[in-house]
């Protein structure tokens, strides 16, 4: 029997708590949503780096063209220049001239014909026609430039109006053999060259490509404003030097609209350079739409988590207080609110081992209601039930120690287990009951109890009913000795603490 109540009151088995279920599921969603994100930055960063890819085989590309184009024409131009130093140019006859100074391939579609200008500026020898017209361009920048410069190599002018088209125009210088300034050979390529290298490409209307000079100087841009071309971006805040470095990319805002784009510098190292720019909303547009239904779904199943968890929270709150009401109406009882006899039974076991392994006293007190039977048969049962809840709130304010165990042990009887004291003081402790029960009892019912008393320290081989017997019979002699009184019980072959 006394292993059954061991089994009983064993450790309680792991319980999931509300709480641990609520931490433990948010913690779930948060790193579920971590993951997530992590995973869609990720994507992003994929998306950006094949845009950033694309644009700079795009950019590559379109420099590569124009470079090879820059380079066939300044080959042109470096020829008359240093043919124009031949002794024999200024005796043969015009046609001859032509032949020996130009080339072929400079009278491709978007090629304007080379010119040679005088040390003053005055054209003198034009591809075009044998007889050229009187003009003088010695105020042109590109003019001044080989003037003041000897080294300034192959010069690019701004964007400008030249030979009635829109052009930028190539040149350089001559010299004679002491490197003295004779002219200018000047030649120019159209934008219409430009407007067809990027008709080729297929393109989304807000993308960008800009041809830039080294000093960032806007030499062409797609889409086409004349208004932008022509402008210098070196001071630009917004497109600064350090932030597109040759091969690098940039996001953020570009220098002629609002719009944010990835742009996209090429790698190369001819005189002009090409930046090419997408917009981001383009970029991300499929990411976007994936991160939004994905985070969608996240987002829902989250919810759908704690909601749920909430939910089950709610219920194992619910039925940890049911049960926790249930073990106490199972361990209460009803008419007086002490613990009941199977309550005392768990609890006298555990401490009575507890008191074995540390050889501490363990002291039980009897109480016994006197001349009950008539009490009852004289004032009803019910009055008798009142009297019983009177003498339980005497002995509830008398034991006040967090281990002591006041019960109900049956009928008129009741039982106080102090463990940890010795018999003086369970003695006293009995003594206070029973001085309570006849001090209350005065003035309302004159009844009385008796308390048998009995402490002990367990050794091996002893069980607790030996001290319940003990304390009993120390009852029966307080009941023979005339009633309301405490008496203590005489163990000699057992260690009485005294
Ligand atoms: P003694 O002084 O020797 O203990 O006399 P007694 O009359 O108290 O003893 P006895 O055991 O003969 O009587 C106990 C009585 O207690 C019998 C029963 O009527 C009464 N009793 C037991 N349980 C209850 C209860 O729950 N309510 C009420 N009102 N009376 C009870
Ligand atoms: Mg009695
Ligand atoms: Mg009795």
């Amino acid at each position: 029997m006394l292993s059954r109540w061991r089994d009983v009151t064993a450790r309680r088995p792991w319980r999931l708590s509300a709480k641990l279920l609520i931490i433990s599921s948010v913690v779930t969603v948060i790193g579920f949503s971590a993951i997530c994100v992590n995973v869609m930055l990720d994507m992003r960063r994929g998306e950006e780096a094949l845009a950033r890819q694309t644009l700079e085989n795009l950019a590559t590309t379109i420099e590569s063209d124009v470079s090879r184009n820059i380079e066939i024409y300044d080959l042109a131009l470096k020829a008359v220049a240093s043919n124009m130093l031949l002794p024999e140019i200024a005796t043969v006859s015009k046609p001859i001239r032509h032949l020996i100074l130009f080339d072929h391939s400079t009278t491709a579609r978007h090629f304007g014909a080379i010119q040679v200008f005088d040390a003053d500026g005055r054209l003198t020898i034009d591809a075009s026609t044998l007889d050229p017209v009187v003009v003088n361009r010695g105020d042109e920048d590109y003019f001044k430039a080989h003037r003041d410069n000897p080294q300034a190599g192959l010069f690019i002018s701004r964007p400008m109006l030249f030979r009635g088209a829109y052009s930028i125009v190539l040149s350089r210088r001559i010299s004679d053999t002491d490197g003295g300034f004779l002219g200018v050979v000047a030649g120019s390529i159209r934008f219409s060259y430009f407007h067809e290298l990027f008709e080729r490409l297929s393109l989304d209307p807000d993308d960008t490509i800009t041809v830039l000079r080294r000093d960032r100087t806007v030499m062409m841009r797609r889409p086409f404003d004349l208004d932008v071309i022509g402008t210098n971006l070196a001071d630009r805040p917004v497109w600064k030097a350090e932030n597109l470095k040759v091969g690098s990319a940039f996001a953020g805002q570009g220098p002629i609209d609002g719009t944010p784009r990835l742009y996209v510098r090429s790698g190369g190292t001819s005189p002009l350079f090409v930046v090419a720019g997408k917009p981001l909303n383009t970029v991300f547009e499929l990411w976007q739409r994936e991160a939004y239904r994905i985070g969608a779904v996240v987002v829902a199943l989250s919810l759908f988590m704690l909601a749920s968890t909430l939910v089950l929270a709610r219920e194992i709150g619910r039925r940890a207080e049911a049960e926790r009401k249930l073990e106490q109406m199972a361990t209460t009882d009803a008419l007086t609110g002490l613990k009941n006899r199977r309550k005392f039974d768990q609890v006298i076991d555990v401490e009575w081992r507890r008191a074995m392994r540390q050889q501490t006293p363990i002291a039980l007190l009897m109480i016994d209601a006197d001349h009950f039977k008539a009490y009852n048969d004289t004032f009803g049962h019910q009055a008798g039930d009142q009297v019983l809840v009177g003498i339980a709130i005497c002995i509830s304010d008398s034991v006040s120690r967090a281990g002591d165990c006041a019960a109900r042990y049956g009928g008129e009887e009741f039982a106080v287990l102090l463990p940890g004291t010795s018999v003086t003081d369970a003695l006293l402790v009995a003594e206070k009951i029973r001085a309570k029960v006849q001090g209350w009892s005065d003035d309302h019912t004159s009844s009385t109890v008796s308390c048998g008393i009995a402490s002990l320290v367990p050794t091996t081989g002893m069980d607790w009913p030996i001290l319940v017997a003990a304390a009993d019979k120390a009852l029966y002699a307080a009941k023979a000795g005339g009633r309301n009184q405490s008496v203590v019980a005489s163990l000699p072959k057992l260690s009485l603490v005294a």
